[in-house]
């Protein structure tokens, strides 16, 4: 079976494992983790922040950002099709009391699209207390927001709207490796940023925060609040500085593999529109007749795992554990388990 319904499907690696194994490790709660501490400094300096967070989780790294920007009864500006919206249990109502400020139009969010969310100052509108950004932009298909444009984003956030951002950067190494832009170049256009080890970079588990060391020190109260103080979590973040040493350059073969993946589908199949791809995530949008669960049904009777991203959309993901053979098998299985 090749499973390709996402990048956290990797198993860590021998030498991944091997670097867990023989990790130095701390109580990270009691007085900290020194391989803890060495991926936070490594993160934070990768980053251009002054401190970085580790966090068990994507999710609980945006919910501490949500945490520190965010203020009880006000808004964050977020894409409709953002992780933070649609993936995260209403975390940021849930546990913040911050509703969403929806974003619409283009796939991801543009600075026109930014503007045209913004409500007219009123005594009865709520007032908005953050931006969020996500980049890579996993519903649009792991699709880059260019430097341009996210500085334009950052600039109307900060000067004009007078607000700070929270960057949802999973897959912020997807980018960096994608476009060459420096990853602090990225961090720059928000306070504070998540990045996640367990997608592309092959880890277990775990994601770190980065931001300013007051924002951190926010962020690490959050973090303690939400249950996420971890113990001799050097164990895992040996896994999360192996992945970065290791698994970082080599994402530009899962972007030429998604590449190739779109095309032998493009190619051949006529009536389906394939979401060129950025990254490592491709989408294929199905026609009347043929939906998204029939597709993923077929591929897998092929020995091919695929998800259903919705009823007329399927979502194909490549990665570390997924050769270019295995993609080029699994690309003809796609295209049979779409025809
Ligand atoms: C996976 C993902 C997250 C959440 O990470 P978890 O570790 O699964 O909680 C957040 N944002 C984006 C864009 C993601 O793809």
């Amino acid at each position: 079976m090749i499973d390709l319904r996402s990048d956290t499907v990797t198993r860590p690696t021998p030498a991944m494992r091997r670097a867990m194994a023989d990790a130095e490790v701390g109580d990270d709660v009691l007085d900290g983790d020194p391989t803890v501490l060495k991926l936070q400094e490594r993160v934070a300096a990768l980053l251009g922040k002054e401190r970085a967070l580790f966090v068990p989780t994507g999710t609980m790294g945006n919910a501490c950002g949500i945490w520190v920007h965010g203020k009880h009864g006000t808004e964050a500006y977020a894409h409709d099709d953002s992780h933070i919206v649609n993936w995260e249990i209403a975390g940021m109502a849930g546990l913040r009391g911050v509703q969403p400020r929806m974003v619409h139009g283009a796939p991801v969010m543009t600075l026109d699209t930014l503007k045209a969310a913004v409500r007219p100052a009123s005594k009865h509108a709520p007032p908005a207390s953050l931006v969020c950004f996500e980049n890579t932009h996993n519903g649009a298909g792991g699709m880059v927001t260019p430097l341009a444009e996210l500085r334009a984003m950052a600039d109307f956030a900060r000067g004009t709207l007078k607000l700070p951002i929270h960057m949802d950067g999973a897959r912020l190494w997807n980018a960096h490796i994608a476009t060459g832009t420096p990853l602090a170049d990225f961090a720059a256009c928000a306070d504070t940023v998540m990045v996640s080890f367990s997608k592309g970079l092959g880890a277990p588990l775990g994601a770190c925060i980065v931001g300013s060391a007051d924002h951190i020190h926010e962020a690490f109260v959050a973090r303690k609040r939400l249950g996420g103080g971890m113990r001799q979590s050097g164990i895992v973040a040996a896994a999360a500085l192996h992945g970065l040493e290791h698994h970082l350059e080599r994402l530009a073969e899962d972007h030429a593999n998604a590449k190739r993946l779109a095309a032998i589908v493009a190619d051949g199949v006529k009536d389906v529109q394939v979401v060129p791809p950025d990254t490592n995530i491709v989408m294929i949008d199905l026609p009347p007749r043929i939906d998204a669960t029939t597709v993923t049904a077929k591929a897998k009777a092929l020995g091919v795992q695929i998800s259903a991203w919705h009823d007329k959309r399927v979502r194909v993901v490549t990665h570390l554990d997924a050769s270019s053979a295995d993609v080029e098998r699994a690309a003809e299985a796609v295209v049979a388990s779409l025809r």
